[in-house]
């Protein structure tokens, strides 16, 4: 059974106000058979959960929600769709196919913020998997399992990104994407047919795929220095914590401020990574690089004050949402603070600010990040809500989501790509965090 965490991470980025006690209703689905799709709507923000069981069903689960309607299941072909009320609070959509599911391609796609499409693929279809993309000067190397793919390249009408259409190919369950400083992703497309989209400047030729012994290499046509770099390439990675594992030896901090602080660890969460970018919002920006780069600030501040801060991602990873709280457990955290970013429709560019959350024990460390994020940044104010959050259900020490802002927002989104803004956010969430811990110590 193959639970696609990453995806449903995603949707705490676009689930605007959930107090625990909201019931939504689901109110209407469609299934795509020519798009292999299945899309479904809410009246009120809920948190899907998406399963594949036994190889051949997709399983979504949406807590809190309510399916009006008697069970009911309809026949697309050999493909069905069964839509019931599984638990009293629970309403489930069930999708069944003829042909085994590849987890790894099942995606939870919001649109909008009460929307969802899911999208997979099939394992059998697939005559080659990608097994990893790997930047190795002149190009992106593309390891594939069998010899002899011929691939296509194209331009999208913007010239922003480079499609690599690969026929009859799937993305291997033990994919690495390790195209840094490029960006690289892979689209959620039809089965059988793989595509990538690579970041590239306008300026920049089309790049060409040749053959090579592990696979096809994709190269600019001339050997020009280039482009569309995520981040700068020459980030110093000395003070950046290790995550894994726990007992690794850190860089060697500053005399704490306050020696009590020094028995406290922080785990910092960055949401999502990989192949899940989180919420995309103005010109391409993307969540989980932003979310990244704020919790290496943190990190570091936290560590100039002498508390141990742990990151539960360093890299553009893939990471589910189990690990995470695991994480926070093994290295026996006192806090867990998670970061995202959030989303709307790109239709509402008014919406903008700050949300802390928190579910049981963290109400007091998210109105000190939340009070003290407002101060650096001055950005508008959301408020401190309850939600029913995985990170914030399943870990045991106070915990804390914070959304910095609104990837889809007019004001937020500049704000957001610039290092100098994000310092700040970073500077309020470190705040946050030791003020905190000050008055635990006093305790
Ligand atoms: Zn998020």
């Amino acid at each position: 059974m193959g639970i696609v965490g990453a995806s449903i991470a995603c949707i705490s980025c676009v689930t605007v106000a959930t107090p625990v006690w909201a019931r939504a209703t689901l109110q209407a689905w469609q299934y795509d058979p020519q798009g292999q799709r299945l899309e479904f709507r809410t009246d009120r923000p809920t948190q899907p959960q998406v399963q594949v069981i036994g190889a051949q069903r997709v399983v979504i689960d949406l807590p809190d929600t309510r399916w009006p309607q008697p069970q009911s299941q309809q026949n697309f072909g050999t493909t069905q769709v069964r839509v019931a009320q599984y638990q009293p609070d629970v309403a489930r959509l069930v999708l069944a196919v003829p042909e085994a599911i590849n987890p790894a391609q099942v995606r939870l796609q919001p649109q909008g913020h009460q929307g969802w499409t899911v999208v997979w693929g099939t394992a059998t279809q697939a005559k080659t998997m990608l097994q990893a993309a790997q930047w190795q000067s002149p190009g992106i190397l593309l390891r594939l399992s069998t010899p002899g793919v011929v691939g296509r390249v194209l331009r999208s009408k913007d010239k922003q990104w480079l499609y690599i259409d690969l026929p009859n190919t799937a993305v291997s369950g033990s994919f690495q994407n390790q195209t840094r400083p490029y960006n690289l992703r892979v689209e959620p497309g039809l089965t059988g047919n793989l595509r990538l989209a690579l970041e590239v400047k306008t300026s920049d030729p089309d790049w060409q795929l040749r053959a090579t012994p592990q696979g096809l290499l994709l190269a600019r046509p001339t050997s020009a220095p280039s482009i569309a770099r995520t981040t700068p390439p020459s980030r110093p990675k000395t003070t950046t914590p290790k995550s894994i594992p726990p007992t690794a030896t850190r860089p060697s901090s500053p005399p704490p401020r306050t020696a009590n602080k020094t028995r406290y660890t922080v785990l910092i969460d960055p949401g999502h990574g990989g192949p899940d970018p989180g919420a995309i919002g103005r010109g391409g920006i993307q969540e989980k690089e932003i979310v990244l780069d704020i919790s290496r600030r943190v990190a570091r501040l936290l560590e100039a004050q002498g508390v141990r801060a742990v990151l539960s991602r360093t890299q553009d990873v893939d990471l589910d949402l189990e690990p995470r709280v695991a994480l926070a457990e093994r290295v026996n955290a006192t806090l867990f603070v998670s970061i995202h970013a959030n989303a709307i429709s790109m239709s509402r560019p008014e919406v903008n600010g700050l949300e802390t959350y928190y579910y049981q024990n963290g109400q007091w460390l998210a109105r000190s990040i939340h009070q003290n994020l407002r101060q650096t940044t001055n950005a508008p104010d959301r408020g401190v809500r309850q939600a029913r959050f995985y990170v914030l259900r399943r870990s045991s020490m106070r915990a804390t989501l914070v959304e910095v802002g609104y990837v889809t927002g007019a004001q937020d989104a500049p704000r957001l790509a610039s290092s100098s803004y994000r310092q700040k956010v970073a500077q309020g969430i470190a705040q946050g965090i030791i003020r905190y811990l000050d008055n635990l110590a006093k305790k």
